[in-house]
């Protein structure tokens, strides 16, 4: 007798690539070992977060707000925007996954830089769009007018990851410009700030002018990263409204949780407290790429919590010898190394590898 047939998936599902994980570090004797592989926040939780988050677990029996309305408020406050402008998500890695949702057929392209973020690839194939990966420059850069020319007939959704995850450079305000001008109006424009606090440079973006001036252009944020709320997931996007909506209507409902969006507005609240801490990294960063350099090593700029190593066959070595000195760091095969802005203190053994690995 024939088996009897089993369910089988979409046939996108099984073209998902996995997502990999920053690895925790393994633990060496005599060592402090440090998780320098997910672009977290080293810092605990900022003033008033911990217990507005505590307060928010005793109603766990209770639904969340699933419109958010506090979070909204207080994030529309804080930027000056119309609620309606905005759509909280389960991180801003949830926004994609909407974005493609709302937005795309099957077989509708998405562009976005190759190598960026790497959930991309796996919210657009899940989604049933078709990626469109536009290499990076030699210096870690996007492309900007190759990935215009990339648009097509099919394209609904192009992506500008600023500072690009993992490489570090983020986009000038005048190139976002002239891109913007050659996408079509109906194509959407993602631009992903996950990093966008600590960006210093000339000619840095300003997200939230940008979005104004355009009826395509659709901003993702994240509590993950400055904030440091990467373990309760939250996100949000800052789009026109029509967008924004359409963002909503795709949301997995509830998907926010009331502890998520206590502990959002919460840090919202601390932002003088935030934003000190921000700069005390981006010092971090700046001592650390001019001690690397002092060794023999020109980074790309680095615009986010992370410094970018071009390694290419050397990656994964980089990465066992950090580990063996209870350093976990982010390798990609056969490009190159992220290493995270994290605890100062773990500095002088990643100097020490770097410069073993001089190119
Ligand atoms: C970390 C990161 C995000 C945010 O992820 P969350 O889902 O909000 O934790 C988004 N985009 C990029 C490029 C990132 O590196």
């Amino acid at each position: 007798m024939a088996p009897s047939p089993s369910p089988q998936p979409r046939s996108n599902v099984l073209a998902i690539p996995a997502y990999i994980a920053g690895k925790p570090p393994v633990a060496r004797e005599g060592l402090t070992s440090y998780k320098l592989s997910s672009n977290e926040n080293p810092y605990p939780p900022l003033p008033g977060v911990l217990e507005a988050a505590t307060e928010a677990a005793a109603q766990m029996n209770r639904y969340p707000d699933m419109g958010s309305t506090a979070l909204y408020a207080a994030l529309g406050e804080a930027m000056g925007v119309p609620v309606d402008d905005l759509a909280a998500a389960t991180g801003s890695v949830g926004l994609i996954y909407q974005l493609v949702n709302a937005f795309c057929d099957p077989g509708d392209e998405v562009v976005y830089a190759w190598r960026s973020f790497e959930a991309y690839p796996i919210a657009v194939t899940a989604g049933g769009a078709t990626s469109v990966q536009v290499p990076l420059t030699a210096d870690g850069r996007h492309d900007l007018d190759a990935m215009a020319a990339a648009v097509t007939d099919r394209t609904k959704v192009v992506i500008v990851c600023t500072p690009n995850n993992p490489t570090g450079p983020a986009v000038t305000q005048a190139d976002l410009d002239a891109f913007i001008a050659k996408v079509p109006s109906h194509v959407v424009v993602v631009v992903d700030e996950a990093y966008l606090e600590f960006v210093r440079m000339d000619d840095a973006i300003d997200g939230i002018a940008t979005y104004r001036r355009h009826d395509n252009v659709v901003l993702t944020r994240t509590f993950s990263k400055a904030y440091g709320l990467a373990g309760f997931r939250v996100g949000y996007a800052v789009a026109p409204s029509p967008i924004a909506g359409a963002l909503r209507a795709v949301s997995l409902p509830f998907g926010v949780s009331h502890v998520a969006q206590a502990a959002a507005i919460a840090s919202l609240a601390a932002r003088d407290e935030l934003f000190a801490r921000v700069d005390d990294l981006v010092e971090r960063r700046a001592d650390l790429v001019s001690r690397l350099r002092e060794v023999g090593w020109e980074l790309p700029d680095a615009q986010g919590n992370f410094v970018w190593f071009p390694l290419g066959e050397r990656a994964l070595e980089f990465a066992a010898a950090c580990g063996e000195i209870g350093i976990s760091v982010r390798p990609f095969a056969g490009s190159g190394v992220r290493v995270s802005i994290g605890e100062a203190e773990a500095f002088d053994r990643v100097v020490e590898v770097a410069a073993r690995f001089t190119p």
